[in-house]
């Protein structure tokens, strides 16, 4: 007999003060249920609106097993496709359906992906500082840990603190993140050739520019850190302006990963087919889930794009296991983001929390060691959620102030 979708609810928790949002979906099968992550930390109140409202109604008593069907069916069922609330949505249940079916096969879920063609997963973490001195230090801790790919950044990814409002800007300026392109342009090249000379050429670096610059200064940056060898340099670009990537790759050998905001295959299609990129890094609970980004993942193999799934600390542990369990199976893995879930025995304490509120929430997230992250071998995406942990952690609504980035004139930047 069929097993059918017999109520999806919406889980929403803050263990480290991030808002995330899951997604769970019971079925007709007493005891199976899958989990999904639909975390998009700075509008979570209306990605749980559409599962609930819209979702649910249109899905409970259809057959849990035919995930496409479903994600076909979610993706045309508002007649406007698309945009971030939407596909976040969509990937709670398209991952609870995955980790649903993976406990059908009695197998992690990578298994259902043809099986492993690698036994970790190597991941990259992000290190800052106040100063070289301060980064350097931060970098050799990282190393300690068996990290050998690092994303260096000064300060806050280039610009003041919120609400820092430097004396360069117009009178009556409004507060925001404020950057100087040109300047960061500088700090930014000195930073790599400190790095350089201290830590030797060993060690892979990468640099956010977190498409905080005009796409003219970009082709400049990605220009003079040609001679700091970076394993790549990471949204250099916004995603409304990234045929200014065909003037990166006349200009510069740095190899580029673009893709963090990407919604959408047309974003993506012609910079992996034409080579526009190096490395593809979308977030995969923002482009609809585990489906689309296996099909994305199968399509940037067959041109020698890699992946470079996004991993930051506002997506939920699920979305974690969800890019190792890609991973895993992909012959065209290049790195992977981590943003620091250690079990708490590694835990740099000045760095990052300790991390235990989000373990006892979510028992089962893949483990770090030496370097590497290992998925369980449990059945499904191998995470759970401790539903009465996860009720100490509220979320919060609040007005987001970060991605109010400005130029030194004081207008508004893509953050
Ligand atoms: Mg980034």
């Amino acid at each position: 007999m069929a097993v059918t979708i017999q109520d999806i609810r919406v889980i929403c928790t803050a263990p480290e003060g991030i808002n995330l949002v899951v997604v769970k979906v019971e079925t007709s099968e007493p005891g199976l249920y899958g989990l999904g992550c639909a975390t998009f930390a700075y509008r979570h109140l209306a990605v749980k609106l559409v599962v609930e409202e819209y979702l649910k109604p249109l899905l409970v008593g259809r057959c849990a097993e035919d995930i496409e069907e479903l994600w076909q069916l979610m993706h045309q069922n508002g007649y406007w496709r698309n945009g971030p609330i939407e596909n976040n949505a969509i990937s709670g249940v398209d991952m609870a359906l995955w980790d649903i079916k993976g406990k059908m096969a009695n197998m992690p879920v990578y298994q259902l992906f043809g099986g492993k063609c690698r036994e970790g997963i190597p991941v990259y973490r992000h290190a800052d500082g106040r100063d070289l001195e301060e980064l350097c230090e931060n970098i050799r801790r990282f190393q300690e840990m068996g990290i050998t790919a690092i994303r260096c950044q000064c300060g806050g990814y280039g610009g003041e603190a919120y609400g820092q409002t430097p004396s360069t800007a117009p009178v009556g300026a409004k507060p925001g993140v404020y950057l100087d392109g040109r300047k960061y342009i500088r700090d930014t090249v000195k930073l790599f050739e400190g790095i350089r000379s201290r830590l030797g050429e060993e060690i892979q670096l990468i640099h956010d520019v977190h498409e905080r610059i005009a796409p003219a200064e970009a082709v400049k940056l990605a220009k003079a850190l040609e001679p700091f060898d970076l394993l790549f340099l990471e949204d250099p670009v916004p995603i409304e302006r990234t045929e200014w990537l065909r003037d990166i790759r006349k200009n510069s050998s740095t190899p580029i990963a673009e893709g963090e905001l990407f919604n959408h295959p047309v974003e993506w299609r012609t910079l992996i087919t034409e080579r526009l990129i190096d490395f593809i890094r979308v977030h995969i609970s923002q482009i609809g889930g585990i489906t689309p980004a296996r099909k994305l993942q199968i399509f940037a193999e067959q041109f020698g794009v890699r992946t470079a799934w996004h991993g930051p600390g506002d997506m939920s542990p699920l979305a974690h296991a969800a890019n190792i369990h890609i991973d895993l199976a992909a012959p065209n893995f290049g790195v992977q983001e981590w943003s620091g879930i250690e079990p708490p025995n590694f835990v740099i304490q000045e760095l990052k929390g300790p991390h235990g509120a989000l373990l006892e929430v979510f028992p089962g997230l893949p483990e770090f060691k030496d370097g590497y992250v290992y998925a369980n071998d449990k059945p499904g995406l191998g995470v759970d959620l401790n539903e009465k942990e996860a009720e100490k952690y509220p979320c919060e609504n609040t007005v987001t102030t970060w991605t109010q980035t400005r130029r030194r004139d004081g207008a508004l930047q893509t953050p």
